[in-house]
């Protein structure tokens, strides 16, 4: 599907705000694009760009998605536009592209855009720096920055910066759309708390990855439930084997999460059964008692994960921390 079909079908407020700035010419020269995991920020960010230098552009001004320009952009081949990760953001990449910014365009639409992805990932300094740029008079330059949580970004930021927010689906509608497609209730449960993104959840369970990480998190709550060191074993010999790429790992420390917060549900309502590993969750529940712990040293994990850290030494470190958590005296010894 065509970004603009599905900002006009899912995201109407998305799109009558850009339809609106790009009709009146009243763009503004720094974005933020935020939305919920899973949520097409990227996507939404890219039209953006293409909107503003787009050959053939609609009634409205927007892209029209093909045009030569369109598909420049769309493939990272526009001179005068990067797509930067907010990870990659460190001290060179920010001088380089000032350096860029000081350089007139090439193109003939003489503007310059930079979309920086995920930018809580990004050091603060770094964006300072860059939008320090962007609002200098007569600046031809527009960023687009994107996010999956505003929060985490600092207000001065926040504040230069015209925000537009994709609309969060409910959990309900977005397992409703999986078991219309054949997806099994257990699995689009699991993958709807996780991601934001009906279309995307649907090629992620149809994935083999899926099933992989399934299992290896069957086999892992089963452990937990039963004998932690178990699982500590299980994880370093069938894990690692398993999992060897960052998004399976992530898929995997996020379906732990959802299952733990079940475990926590279940602490406080004995009553509650949870849609899937109902039973190991049971087991967990009442042989922890600081789960949110746990979650914590997963959270930490998954964020070392995101900033590229090596995944074995990710995974070295959380199962120390979830060690030290479960056998503090094991770990006096060793001290
Ligand atoms: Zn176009």
């Amino acid at each position: 599907m065509k970004t603009k079909e599905y900002l006009i079908n899912k995201q109407h407020i998305v799109y009558q705000v850009l339809k609106n700035s790009f009709k009146n010419k009243k763009t503004s020269h720094a974005y933020i694009i935020s939305g919920s995991k899973g949520s097409p920020i990227l996507d939404t960010a890219i039209f953006l760009a293409q909107s503003l230098v787009c050959l053939n552009k609609d009634e409205n001004n927007l892209a029209c998605e093909e045009c030569i320009n369109c598909q420049k952009i769309k493939n990272n081949a526009y001179v005068d536009y990067k797509l930067i990760e907010g990870v990659d953001l460190k001290n060179d990449v920010t001088l380089a592209i000032q350096d860029d910014f000081n350089k007139s365009s090439v193109e003939n639409e003489d503007i310059k855009i930079y979309i920086i992805n995920l930018i809580e990932k990004a050091p603060v300094a770094s964006l300072n720096k860059l939008l320090k740029f962007i609002e200098e008079p007569n600046s031809n330059i527009v960023a687009i920055f994107t996010s999956n949580s505003v929060d985490s970004i600092l207000q001065t930021i926040v504040s230069r910066c015209q925000t537009i927010t994709l609309k969060e689906f409910m959990v309900s509608d977005l397992i409703d759309y999986l078991v219309n497609n054949n997806v099994s209730y257990e699995d689009a449960w699991l993958i709807s708390k996780i991601s934001n993104n009906a279309e995307k959840n649907l090629d992620l369970v149809n994935d083999v990855t899926f099933n992989v990480v399934k299992n290896q998190l069957a086999n892992s709550l089963k452990h937990l439930g039963n004998k932690n060191d178990y699982f500590i074993v299980d994880f370093l010999i069938e894990g690692m084997k398993n999992l060897t790429e960052n998004s399976s790992i992530e898929l995997f420390l996020d379906m732990l999460e959802v299952c733990l917060l079940e475990a926590i549900i279940k602490q406080e309502d004995k009553e509650h059964k949870s849609v899937i590993f109902d039973e190991q969750i049971s087991k967990i529940s009442e042989k922890y008692q600081h789960i949110d712990h746990m979650i914590d040293d997963i959270t930490k994990a998954k964020i070392d994960l995101l900033s590229n850290a090596n995944k074995n030494l990710v995974f070295d470190k959380l199962l120390i921390n979830l060690l030290r958590r479960w056998e503090p005296w094991i770990m006096k010894i060793q001290m």
